[in-house]
């Protein structure tokens, strides 16, 4: 318990990570579930919605045919009964309506043949007929004459709709006297050929918009097929019609007649899987992407937290830097000032400690100024031909003392050919050569062996620092450039420092093309270069 407690503290953005991912997979489950009771669903709602889609089209022809039928077959009986035809006539001219092939009204009397007038829109003539539809029209007005010789006929005038003939569908509406008796009829025959080709197109192209939108209006395929089966309209033009997978049969008139509706690309049932798959794949996407900014969120405050843990040891480490010398150097000083020190030797022995501090406190001075510089993004170089081979043996010269006293071995292979003469910013190739032997002496620990070694090959200089001391562990060599790190294991401990020399390092190396690399093994040594492109070396940055 007490080791979990301590990991936790230790690591808190696993405990910040697991208070949002493991909410986030319980949703994402949550998710899946609720999905798959909807894929369940939606085959069924989408039936539902297409058979009101038909029942809808169905709905508004009957409105059409049984509103316009009603106004124009409300025939009153008072003419009909005295013969007076013209105001009927003119009652059919002013009521009639498209889907009409004839008007028709029947008076009743007593033992004799009903009087049967047709109207046809296109003469606009009420006359007697004997046209093919009279056998029809007689037997549809026949249950009315026997009902009209009842002594108690009284009925309510509705709309009765007659379909045994095919090819004469009639509307009939029953003329009542004011006693209620029928004493005719008045009625319709149906131009169903009209009603097909015009009629159900047009509702169908009104209707489809309101139920289906965009994309999958082209998709949905509405048909009509006649009592035969035979499709008689169909929205879809082209290609090859397939069965409807939902059918309704026409309501009101055209009963024989039935209306089929399908989705051209999909059954309800893929269309349901297809949207399962669609909404999981973006509440999967979506939870990744979370999972994926909190990672990272995570990971930034994380690394904040190391810098700021670094910037704090780096204070610390700082201040050590320069209170140790300085405090030798002012023992030093005063001893030579008291006159303490008579012998010549020590004098110079001092002397030489004093000027090794102070370049010590110098160079770490200068790193944390140029580190300023490079965060505050006002660092620049000054690029002047040099010859670099002289830069680094000078550099070797002043270090030379420093070395020595402290019992180092320093080997500079130089190179044997004239060496090009290079476009450099000369005191910042200075500071980050100065860098790497500074950490080679730092890091060599026993092994007091530092080997320098400067060459031309392939176009690039290459400057190498070769220690045979503590070494650096394969995970950290990538993070060593970082600013403020410091590997933290082994003997590194012992030795102060601000974690800045490397940084600066690659940051000139890199305002000069070139690159740095490090190649090292842990207790057996580090060897770092500097590699710059003689070629193009001229920047600023
Ligand atoms: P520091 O001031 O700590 O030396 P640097 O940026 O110069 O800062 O180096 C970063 C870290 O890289 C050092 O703390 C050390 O752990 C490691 N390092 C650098 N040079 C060497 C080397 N020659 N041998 C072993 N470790 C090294």
């Amino acid at each position: 318990m007490y080791q979990i407690k301590a990991f936790l503290k230790q690591h808190p953005h696993w405990v910040y990570a697991t208070l949002v991912v493991v909410p986030l997979l319980l949703l994402l489950g949550m998710q899946y579930q609720s999905l798959l009771r909807l894929k369940k669903t939606m085959p069924i709602a989408q039936k539902m919605w297409m058979k009101n889609c038909l029942y809808k089209i169905g709905t508004e022809v009957k409105d059409y045919l049984k509103t316009n039928a009603e106004t124009a077959l409300a025939i009153p009986a008072q003419p009909l009964a005295e013969g007076k035809y013209e105001s009927i006539e003119e009652h059919f001219k002013t009521h009639n309506f498209r889907g009409v092939k004839h008007f028709f009204v029947a008076r009743f009397q007593r033992e004799s043949e009903p009087q049967l007038l047709v109207f046809d829109p296109e003469q606009k003539v009420l006359a007697p007929t004997c046209s093919e539809q009279s056998p029809s029209i007689a037997s549809a007005c026949a249950p009315w004459k026997l009902l009209s010789q009842e002594p108690n006929s009284n009925k309510q005038a509705t709309l009765a709709v007659y379909e045994s003939d095919p090819n004469n569908r009639i509307l009939l509406n029953p003329i009542l006297n004011q006693q209620n008796q029928v004493v005719g009829v008045a009625g319709l025959v149906l131009d169903t050929k009209f009603v097909v080709e015009n009629l159900l197109p047009q509702y169908v192209q009104k209707v489809l918009p309101t139920f289906f939108t965009g994309d999958t209006i082209s998709n949905v395929t509405v048909s009509v097929y006649s009592s035969c089966g035979t499709r008689v309209f169909s929205t879809q033009t082209g290609g090859q019609i397939q069965e409807d997978y939902l059918e309704m049969q026409m309501p009101f008139l055209l009963t024989d007649y039935k209306m089929g509706i399908r989705d051209c690309y999909q059954t309800p049932e893929q269309w349901a899987t297809w949207n399962f798959v669609y909404m999981l794949s973006c509440s999967v996407a979506m939870t990744l992407m979370i999972i994926g900014g909190v990672g990272y969120a995570l990971r930034a405050a994380n690394r904040e937290v190391r810098l700021s843990n670094m910037k704090t040891e780096f204070v610390a480490n700082v201040s050590h830097e320069l209170r140790t010398p300085l405090s030798s150097i002012r023992v030093f000083g005063e001893f030579m000032k008291l006159g303490r020190v008579k012998d010549q030797e020590k004098i110079r022995e001092y002397g030489e400690f004093i000027e090794t501090e102070s370049q010590r406190l110098t160079q770490l001075i200068n790193n944390i100024l140029d580190f300023s510089k490079i965060e505050s993004g006002r660092k620049t170089y000054r690029y002047a031909k040099a010859d670099m081979e002289a830069i680094i043996a000078e550099t070797i010269r002043m270090y030379d003392v420093r070395l020595k006293q402290q019992g180092f071995d320093l080997i500079y292979e130089h190179p044997t050919e004239p060496f090009p003469a290079v476009e450099i910013d000369r005191d910042a190739i200075t500071q980050a050569f100065m860098n790497l032997l500074d950490n080679a002496v730092k890091y060599s620990g026993l092994a007091k062996e530092i080997l320098i070694k400067l060459e031309h090959r392939d176009g690039h200089i290459n400057l190498s620092v070769t220690d045979h001391g503590i070494g650096i562990p394969q995970t950290d060599q990538d993070k060593i450039f970082e600013k403020f790190y410091r590997v933290s294991t082994g003997m590194v401990h012992d030795v102060k420092g601000s974690g800045l020399g490397l940084s600066i390092v690659k940051h000139i190396v890199e305002a000069h093309h070139g690159k740095v690399m490090v190649e090292s093994l842990p207790s057996q040594g580090s060897t770092f270069t500097i590699q710059l492109p003689i070629e193009n070396t001229e920047q600023t940055v």
